[in-house]
């Protein structure tokens, strides 16, 4: 199926900018394994957002990185020309997950040309109105900030890693995001609290307004720390082979319709959270972004209606 350009949805200057990792994965899950597949935080969200919106992508690659996948983001409305191509080798992640498919355990990972990287944006990425802070270092995450002129959303993204190993630049961050999206296990971890809602309210107290917390099959929690907790469900799929990027999709799914839209205002954000899970929900069917590539906008607005159905009362 071709990605259409969806009425209401396109516009031609991209609106979103995103910092991430772009990888070479290799995965194991109960139901396969895949060596040296595309992936990366920056890739999956910008397969994702760019079914609503074009997207600016920032990263870097190294001298192995094929020309023909910079030709392919192309097609798909990404700009590529924030993208460093340094000699050496690209990111290199390997994941493998149990029979409950909850948790990725890393298996190795090799920074290579992420090491020491530093983005730097191209003048018409500056003007970029939402950003999009995928998983990568909390410092490049940072710098890449330091270098938009006045956005109207910052979304930031993390992992365990990066608390563990960088959790005073990771609080500096967070003083200027507007939105942390953080996995249940993740949220956990950063606050030191069980209880979700009380994580949630810990978050807010660092700096970002609102907190949206994943908690994969279950749905997802938007909250501003006040009594306004938000709860959608996630698309009921049993088809899932592989979780790698479904957070980051969503991520994707969720900015892009809020980009395309323009629109920040809390009800459209609670709209957008069923756009990213459902855009989710099509990433785990299949290995790598294997099952983004095939679909377009029509197949998210089927699977839109169906929640939105699921959820009236
Ligand atoms: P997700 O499953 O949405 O959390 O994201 C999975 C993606 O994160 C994979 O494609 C990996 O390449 C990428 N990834 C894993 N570890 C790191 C890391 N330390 N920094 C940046 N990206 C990473």
């Amino acid at each position: 199926m071709k990605n259409p350009t969806p009425r209401g949805y396109c516009s031609a200057t991209p609106k979103i900018l995103v910092v991430g990792s772009i990888a070479f994965d290799t995965i194991k899950t109960p139901f396969g394994k895949k060596k040296e597949i595309l992936g990366g935080s920056a890739t999956y969200f910008s397969y994702a957002a760019s079914l609503f919106t074009p997207v600016h992508l920032l990263g870097v690659v190294g001298s192995d990185f094929p020309a023909a996948q910079i030709e392919k983001f192309r097609k798909r409305r990404i700009d590529t020309s924030g993208i460093q191509v340094r000699s050496g080798k690209t990111f290199r992640w390997c994941g493998r997950y149990e029979k409950n498919l909850k948790e990725a355990k890393t298996v190795s990972c090799a920074l290579n040309v992420m090491d020491k990287y530093s983005p730097e944006l191209p003048e018409h990425y500056r003007n970029s109105q939402y950003i999009f802070l995928a998983n990568i270092d909390p410092e490049i995450q940072l710098k890449t900030l330091k270098q938009v002129n006045s956005p109207k959303l910052v979304v930031c993204d993390t992992m365990n890693h990066w608390v563990k190993t960088k959790l005073p630049e990771l609080k500096k961050l967070l003083k200027k995001v507007d939105i942390l999206l953080l996995n249940d296990e993740e949220a956990r971890l950063l606050t030191g609290q069980e209880n979700l809602i009380s994580a949630c309210r810990k978050i807010i107290r660092w700096g970002p307004k609102t907190a949206i917390i994943k908690k994969g099959e279950h749905g997802v929690i938007l909250t501003t720390g006040k009594n306004d907790f938000f709860f959608t469900p996630a698309f009921p799929t049993t088809g899932v082979s592989d979780p790698t990027g479904a957070g980051d999709s969503f991520g994707g799914g969720f900015t892009g319709y809020i980009a395309a839209t323009n629109d920040s205002s809390a009800a459209n954000m609670h709209k957008a959270l069923i756009y990213g899970a459902v855009v989710a929900s099509f990433t785990v069917e299949d290995f790598g972004l294997k099952a983004l590539e095939k679909i377009g906008i029509s197949n998210v607005e089927q699977r839109v209606n169906q929640i939105k159905k699921m959820i009236q009362i």
